[in-house]
């Protein structure tokens, strides 16, 4: 880890948990550990990741050695135990390192938000000592990514219609089918696979595989050109009479829904935080820009109709990030938080979208070309209405809740 990062760490740590409580509970302001978190990933995105974020994007590059960088941070593996390689801290740190990092690089974010809540997440919750020892401490140092294949060709939201087959044959599964849209495809070195053991169960007929990229029978298919996060790859993984030995099922047969469900939920604090920092990206270059751009003889962030625009934005960005980081504190607290991390996600990129659309409006032409980043951050917030379930899902996970609370109570 980062020695910087570390020392400031160490200073927290220890104050972390009870601090947190009484700071976050009121929402006054950030524990220490975390404001000298936010503080190094900050110096960390300008530095590192903003000068190259445009020139990734343009040439559909993967940022190794930036995602190398954020390994030695500890932000690969961050809520990970230090025991396993990663840095031992929460889900509110994690929501602020995505938060910065994005506000650099969304790619950056992606791969970040993938490799810790979708795959080292569930390994952490679900694997064995073997699983955890052989899997989670390479994946922390941002050498190796991991992926997590659930959505296929034929289903993305109803996730629990899974078409790809693993059939038992006594020591191994025999794994069959396509998987779609899969983040760090081209990457990644293994990933968590989610197929059907027993079809008449539905969902409950869902397993998890942890599957190694070089196993047989497995290959990358199309590689996806999208319209935002183009650093980061997005493929389809091809399964073959692909031969998975029983030891690489994570949680017990039939489990594997139930952890896709869990992971996302954790997954969508992450999906918040990177939504965040293009929102927050997004309003810093146009507060920017409307201090600098004269129009009828002063600077037009002296308009009050701009003045408008960048209230709106700021207002949307702060409540955003007040939900998410409420429902990183609600998971850190073990309490529940699939409705708070649903409505964190539906804010964080709504704003997302509103704040790079509002952000080309204040640059005018300059919004719509690529010499300025208001046009990449308008295409990289769209993604975060839709991956780790769409807005619409959302919605539907928000509304499940409050009816049923309305029924408890
Ligand atoms: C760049 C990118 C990266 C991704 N990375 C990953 C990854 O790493 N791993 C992975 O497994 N998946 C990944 N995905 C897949 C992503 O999670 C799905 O695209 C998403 O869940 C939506 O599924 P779908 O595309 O099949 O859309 P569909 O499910 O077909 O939905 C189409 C439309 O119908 C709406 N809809 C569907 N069902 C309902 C409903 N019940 N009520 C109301 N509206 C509904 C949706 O909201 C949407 O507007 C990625 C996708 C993209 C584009």
């Amino acid at each position: 880890m980062n020695s910087l990062l570390k020392v400031s760490l160490q200073i927290g740590v220890s104050s972390l948990r009870v601090n947190a409580k009484r700071q976050i509970a009121c929402l006054a302001s950030l524990p220490e550990t975390h404001q000298m978190l936010q503080k190094t990933l900050k110096d960390f995105a300008d530095a590192e990741l903003k000068p190259l974020a445009g020139k990734h994007d343009k040439e559909h590059l993967y940022p190794a050695q930036q995602i190398r960088k954020m390994g030695e941070l500890g932000v690969m593996g961050i809520t990970m135990p230090e025991k396993l390689g990663g840095s031992g801290l929460d889900y509110l740190a994690y929501a602020i390192a995505m938060e910065e990092i994005s506000r650099g690089c969304a790619s950056s974010g992606v791969i970040m938000s993938v490799n810790n809540s979708l795959f080292l997440g569930p390994l952490l919750a679900y694997g064995n000592e073997k699983q955890k020892q052989t899997y989670i401490p390479p994946f922390t140092a941002g050498e190796r990514v991991g992926f997590f294949a659930l959505s296929e060709p034929g289903n993305g939201s109803d996730a629990g219609a899974a078409s790809t087959v693993a059939t038992d044959h006594g020591d191994h599964y025999v794994l069959n089918g396509t998987k779609m849209w899969i983040t760090s495809g081209y990457e990644a070195e293994a990933g968590i696979v989610f197929a059907t053991t027993q079809k008449s169960l539905k969902h409950k007929g869902i397993s998890a595989f942890i599957v190694p990229k070089n196993i047989k029978g497995f290959s990358l298919g199309k590689k996806e050109d999208k319209l935002g996060i183009r650093a980061s790859s997005t493929c389809q993984l091809i399964f073959e009479d692909c031969v998975i030995p029983k030891e690489n099922l994570l949680g017990d047969p039939g489990y594997g829904f139930k952890i896709a469900m869990q992971s996302l939920d954790a997954g969508r604090i992450g999906v918040a935080g990177q939504a965040l920092g293009i929102a927050q990206a997004s309003l810093e270059v146009a507060c920017e820009y409307a201090q600098k751009r004269n129009a009828f003889g002063k600077p037009i962030s002296k308009l009050q109709a701009i003045q408008q625009k960048l209230a709106d934005m700021a207002l949307r960005v702060e409540a955003a990030r007040l939900l998410t980081w409420r429902a990183a504190w609600l998971k850190d607290n073990k309490k529940s938080f699939s409705k708070e991390a649903a409505m964190a996600k539906l804010a964080a990129s709504e704003a997302a979208t509103y704040c790079s659309h509002q952000c080309i409006q204040v640059l005018g032409g300059m919004g719509y070309v690529t010499d300025m980043p208001a046009e990449r951050h308008y295409r990289d917030a769209r993604i975060t209405e839709i991956y780790e379930g769409t807005s619409e899902i959302q919605r539907l996970v928000i509304a499940g809740a409050v009816l049923k609370e309305m029924e408890t109570n």
